[in-house]
């Protein structure tokens, strides 16, 4: 698996690390053949086995306080050490041992929950979603007290049982434990890298805002013949409302939408254009006729860097087969919004029902209904702990990190941030086809190994931030 292409360690951990594969890849494999399926109430006891068998490994390799937290669901999995002296940094690892369900079953080449090894990589259900993401921290802690018995940063972990299903009471937890996970830094390993050889740190994940808008006309559905021509169709009024939601330039027409997004600075424009990433791929990956979307800016920036207001679904009126010549009393739309820092997703909702009511006719009546919004996480590029993990990437897969925006939304991410007042260092070892809530889910092994190594580099590299 040529991964001696740095001789990142000394003599002692180098040989510690290539004999301990075959236990590391034994014992993942254990973990997941537990089926934690936090969604699925018929697997509550698989879930709570999964936080055992968790709880159980970190205190057989040293770590202290290791605790199986009960919550109103699954439970939080805590443990630390915190014996590397003043001034050194702490870091909190977060991770979940949930795993999604594994429907349609006959999509498998192997049982999800009896992990098969195919080549270099590893087949099962969670294997990179998360617990061999988590487990490569534990193996990484692992190693350095086998070899050393110390660590060179005081070390947290933080593993939840509901990721899958919105992260219920790690929400509530975080908050409520500031002083039990007070740390310098948060490394989230739960994303993708964009090839087995090229590292990349998610700097950024956008926040999210989701609704409903109902448009209003006559009391109740009326026959067309008798009245259409003489009100207004709440279908026709609904899209000739949402056609105003953006301008000929792809933009979003909502008075105040931008104002609290920062514009672009040029080192993140270089960052984001170091992506390989670009139209002629997203074609490729959309089936979509041809790129769309706002004036100016790459599609690396659209999707990661600015933020965009969908049309999700519309319905109103008669859609079943055949016709019915109706004018519905009402009319209805899903919207949504991907945010970027700054903008507060509170504000969204009221500021998309302010601009149609103001544009609306007065022969309808709109209402905008807030469903969910969470804001986004952003971490500088320049703070010490995305250069030292940059260094660690680059000292074990012997190139530089490439950094990236991610379109994507982790709430839990921004809670962490708001209530620890940390960095977050999103690195994953994951690969983008490790197909993910999908059938067929893998690891990359050698990534899985790697990503130990990136695990010891970190910590040896946040010291010297
Ligand atoms: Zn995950």
């Amino acid at each position: 698996m040529n991964r001696n292409e740095t001789s990142a360690f000394s003599p002692e951990l180098e040989t510690y690390l290539q004999e301990a594969e075959p236990s590391q890849l034994k014992e993942l494999s254990e973990w997941l053949r537990i089926p934690s399926v936090s969604t699925l109430p018929e697997h509550k006891e698989d879930v709570e086995r999964a936080a055992a068998w968790l709880a159980q490994k970190m205190t057989s390799i040293g770590l202290d306080n290791v605790q199986i937290i009960p919550t109103g669901g699954h439970p939080i999995v805590y443990a630390d050490w915190l014996h590397a002296g003043t001034g050194a940094p702490t870091v909190l690892v977060y991770g979940h041992y949930d795993v999604q369900p594994v429907d349609p079953l006959e999509m498998w080449t192997s049982p999800p929950f009896e992990p098969a090894v195919r080549g270099d990589d590893l087949f099962a259900r969670g294997a990179s979603d998360d617990k061999g993401q988590l487990l490569a921290h534990v193996a990484a802690v692992e190693a350095l007290l086998a070899t050393s018995g110390n660590l060179p940063v005081n070390v947290k972990f933080l593993v939840e049982g509901e990721e899958e299903v919105g992260s219920g009471a790690l929400t509530a937890f975080v908050p409520a434990e500031t002083g039990k996970l007070a740390a310098d830094v948060c490394v989230i390993s739960d994303t993708h890298i964009l090839s087995p050889e090229q590292p990349l740190i998610i700097y950024g994940l956008r926040g999210v805002w989701a609704g409903e808008v109902t448009v209003r006309g006559p009391s109740q559905d009326l026959h067309s013949g008798m009245f259409g021509g003489a009100v207004h169709n709440p279908n026709q009024a609904m899209c000739a409302l949402l056609a105003r939601l953006h301008d000929d330039a792809g933009r979003v027409a909502v008075p105040g939408f931008y104002d609290d997004v920062q514009s672009l600075s040029s080192q993140e424009r270089e960052a984001l254009a170091q992506v390989p990433y670009g139209d002629e791929q997203l074609l490729r990956e959309s089936g979509a006729p041809a790129v769309w979307g706002e004036q100016g800016y790459t599609v690396t920036e659209r999707i990661g860097a600015r933020p965009t207001l969908e049309i999700n679904g519309m319905w109103g009126g008669f859609v079943g087969e055949g016709f019915k010549t109706v004018i519905p009393a009402e009319a209805h739309a899903k919207v949504s919004c991907r945010l970027v820092p700054e903008q507060p997703s509170s504000a969204i909702g009221p500021m998309i029902e302010r601009y149609l009511q103001q544009i609306a006719p007065d022969t309808v009546e709109v209402e905008v209904r807030t469903l969910q919004h969470a804001p986004a996480t952003v971490v500088p590029l320049d703070v010490p702990e995305m250069q030292a993990g940059a260094r660690a990437y680059a000292r074990i897969f012997g190139v530089n990190p490439v950094f990236s925006r991610e379109g994507g939304s982790i709430p839990i991410a921004t809670i962490v941030q708001e209530s620890l007042n940390v960095p977050i260092l999103f690195m994953g070892f994951g690969l983008p086809d490790d197909n993910l809530h999908a059938p067929n889910e893998k690891l990359h092994l050698p990534n899985f190994y790697r990503g130990i190594r990136v695990g010891i580099a970190l910590m040896e590299e946040l010291v010297s931030s």
